[in-house]
């Protein structure tokens, strides 16, 4: 039985031309290597799946290849080259930095050094994950940095640039691997599943490309996991499952119980993503993120997903970004909270209730304009009655349940249900109102509670 290799292994770039999305970074190495100013230390930062010790491989293959092309590609059929494609090639060290971390692993390493290659010109140390190096390894490779054997090159590749010593930085040319944008990601696996042979739907892959976040390789695997999971023709339904993606039905539900003011549709989505077994940090992560691609749908960018066009449609932009800040906040605040599913229910009633919200800059727009004695534009639907001006005594003060004020005049102009049930406050008859003003806002207060308690008893 032949042994599967994974597709982000079977599909590793194995020449320069290969590589993904990196043209400056390889443009420079070739040169370096054509006019033969090769440095003795390279680091590579980016996040994971960019092609970091994919590219250290390349370079290592190059400058070790015996038949190197005129374009500076190694031909893949010369002993060292076809020995570290094999990885075991006793030139070319590879050192995992997150567990071999300590002094004498780097003493260790030290010592190495000053041996020549054993069948190629260079030797190279490929340190993965360099930046999980103690200070005091970092310090013993110092020492090794500062006058390097001239057969020895180091690259070092990390994720997290800034934990590297300054001293270690300053001794390294240093190059930023971009992500991959999802086009370039869903062009490769396209080209990967023609190769395969593979029927699998457009929309599939363009869901796995949005949903790896510019790494490559977390692209391949996750291709790798839906092969695995449904048999060719593969769609975009078993892509969603797959990945365990319900969510994004879920978001664009959530969109359209929006436009429909729909305050009860939190309750039944809430479920269903609990049967699902999603766990709620990441429903708030996916659901951000979700607003995100809404803005930048509603800034003129290409929806990724048909949906996004309506959905953006629902949304004022001032609410999207009214959102993004409310959710934020409510993913620090889920992670201390045990009850788990209310925060959920409660961060999306909170995002349909803000919809009718009207921004405080118009409110404060609409009082300047009243104050200057011009008509301001309804941004809520005006009062049906006009106010006029009457000369009567000051009335009691009225007493008003706790509600959002500025909340009031935007729910629905539906008279409230005579069956509903009065609010404890509400019971107490309120004293007659002396203007016509007082007499409208007593009006929408009442209409609000009833509204309130209509919706909290049908739960
Ligand atoms: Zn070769």
């Amino acid at each position: 039985m032949s042994v599967y290799q994974v597709i982000a292994k079977k599909f590793r770039p194995k020449n320069f031309s290969e590589v993904f999305a990196q043209e400056a970074i390889v443009q420079t190495l070739k040169n370096a290597i054509r006019m033969g100013r090769t440095g003795h230390a390279y680091l590579f930062c980016g996040t994971r799946g960019t092609g970091k010790t994919t590219l250290a491989r390349l370079f290592a293959k190059a400058i070790n290849c015996k038949n190197l092309g005129s374009d500076q590609e190694p031909c893949n059929s010369c002993p060292s080259c076809t020995e570290i494609t094999a990885g075991h090639s006793l030139d070319v060290i590879e050192i995992d930095g997150a567990s071999n971390r300590g002094i004498d692993d780097i003493r260790s390493l030290n010592e190495t050094v000053s041996y020549a290659a054993s069948s190629g010109k260079y030797k190279i140390y490929i340190i993965d994950e360099v930046h999980m190096l103690t200070k005091e390894a970092f310090n013993a490779l110092l020492k090794t940095l500062e006058e390097p054997p001239a057969h020895v090159i180091f690259f070092f590749a990390t994720t997290e640039p800034h934990k590297v010593l300054p001293t270690i930085l300053s001794r390294c040319q240093r190059f930023d691997l971009r992500r991959i944008n999802p086009e370039k990601i869903e062009e490769k696996l396209t080209a990967i599943a023609q190769k395969l042979e593979i029927a699998i739907e457009p929309a599939a892959l363009k869901l796995i490309a949005h949903h790896a976040e510019g790494s490559l390789r977390d692209a391949e695997s996750l291709l790798d996991q839906l092969l695995c999971y449904e048999e060719p023709p593969i769609t975009r339904e078993h892509a969603t499952k797959a990945l365990g993606l319900v969510q994004n039905d879920l978001f664009f539900a959530l969109d359209r119980a929006v436009g429909q003011y729909d305050l009860a549709a939190p309750f039944a989505l809430t479920n269903t993503l609990f049967e699902a077994g999603c766990h709620l940090e990441h429903f708030l992560e996916s659901l951000a993120e979700h607003y995100r691609t809404i803005a930048t749908v509603q800034m003129g960018e290409k929806p990724p997903f048909p949906e996004y066009a309506t959905s953006a449609k629902l949304y004022s932009k001032y609410h999207v970004l009214e959102t993004l800040d409310y959710l934020i906040g409510a993913l620090e605040k889920g992670k201390q909270t045990p009850f788990k599913k209310i925060h959920i229910e409660v961060a999306l009633l909170h995002i349909i209730r803000t919809s009718k919200r009207i921004p405080l800059e118009s409110l404060v727009e609409r009082l300047e304009k009243l104050q200057k004695g011009e008509a301001p534009e309804p941004a809520a639907p005006p009062p049906k009655i006009q106010p006029k001006v009457a000369k009567a005594p000051e009335p009691p003060p009225t007493p008003k349940p706790a509600a959002p004020v500025e909340e009031v005049p935007f729910f629905p102009e539906k008279p409230a249900p005579p069956q509903s049930p009065p609010a404890p406050s509400a019971a107490q008859p309120a004293p007659p109102p002396a203007t016509i003003q007082e007499k409208i806002k007593q009006e929408q207060v009442m209409r609000f509670t009833s509204v309130a308690l209509n919706g909290s008893l049908k739960k």
